[in-house]
């Protein structure tokens, strides 16, 4: 069998992480609490007043401070501010499925709960469970306790790093010297991850995370969004083995065929039917709006005329 969509699913979500660590490492995006100065894209950035701007009571200079004032602050905000709306409406929640941080976190956090407890989740009951095979629960518990330790404390240092300089944080963790507000960002970070993937995981994506929702709505409004589709001309040939459902950690029946506002295009139920139809036949793919994108076997095998929204 090929390469499913779970498998670059991970690359990609492992290439976000280490992006994200960077991101302030290179002063790319970071507000630095010290000196009050924001970076973007490796420079500091300011609303470009020359000194003494005040003073200017011409028509001329106040058009000048004007005109700054809006290619410097206000064009760059409202750009940032449709980054998720935008890709909302062109790929649906897929930020969420493929790239989120915390959402892989999430992800952990279940496989480690289902290898332990044979339940993804100890606080939401599903009908479907994945099969945990016969997993070696101690190792599994050491990797369980190992994660809830560093990965939380990785990602109080790389997210401290977006409000401290990452050198400062470096300096100060190598001569074990901690300033007050390097240990409240680690410590606040790390019991913030600690509390999400224990107690609400995706629940927090479904209903609290603004850039979630974001995507959601323009995903939903949209038309041509990329979404999960069903060949429903060949429903006939499910097997009911129930897989697309097991495979689903949002909590989606991706055989309901409709449009549901939880799904990530994480892809999961796609690989799950193409495991149990065989590679190509399975009856879900990714497409934007009517057409079919991914993966290319299901696409090539697609009956045609069959896409429906
Ligand atoms: S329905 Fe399929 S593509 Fe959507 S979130 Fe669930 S498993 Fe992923
Ligand atoms: S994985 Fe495919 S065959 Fe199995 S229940 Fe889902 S749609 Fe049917």
């Amino acid at each position: 069998m090929r390469t499913g969509l779970t498998f670059y699913r991970r690359l990609s979500q492992i290439a976000f992480i280490a992006v994200f660590a960077l991101i302030p490492v290179f002063d790319l995006f970071r507000y630095d609490t010290a000196t009050h100065e924001f970076f973007l894209f490796g420079r500091v950035w300011t609303l470009g007043l020359k000194e003494g701007f005040a003073a200017d009571p011409s028509a001329a200079g106040a058009l000048s401070v004007t005109a700054q004032f809006i290619l410097n602050a206000v064009l760059p905000w409202i750009a940032f501010l449709a980054v998720f709306p935008l890709m909302g409406w062109l790929t649906g929640r897929l930020f969420c499925g493929w790239a989120c941080p915390e959402g892989a976190l999430f992800e952990l956090a279940d496989f480690l709960t289902l290898k332990l407890t044979g339940r993804r989740n100890l606080f939401v009951r599903r009908q479907q469970e994945p099969d945990r095979g016969t997993p070696n629960r101690v190792a599994y518990g050491l990797l369980a306790l190992l994660s809830a330790v560093v990965i939380p404390l990785a990602g109080g240092v790389a997210l401290t790093g977006y409000l401290i300089a990452p050198k400062t944080i470096w300096h100060q963790l190598a001569a074990g010297q901690l300033s007050f507000g390097v240990k409240a960002g680690i410590i606040g970070v790390a019991i913030y991850m600690i509390v999400t993937s224990v107690l609400v995981r995706h629940v927090l994506c479904r209903f609290v995370c603004a850039a979630g929702l974001m995507q959601m709505l323009f995903g939903w409004a949209s038309g041509r969004s990329l979404r999960l589709q069903m060949d429903v001309a060949r429903i006939s040939e499910c097997t009911d083995c129930k897989a697309c459902d097991k495979a689903c950690f949002m909590n989606v029946t991706p055989r309901r065929h409709r449009r549901d506002i939880s799904c990530v295009n994480c892809g999961a139920c796609v690989d799950a039917c193409n495991r149990e139809l065989g590679n190509g036949r399975g009856l879900f793919h990714l497409g934007f709006g009517t057409g079919c994108a991914l993966p290319e076997e299901n696409c090539r095998k697609l009956a045609p005329n069959t896409i429906q929204r």
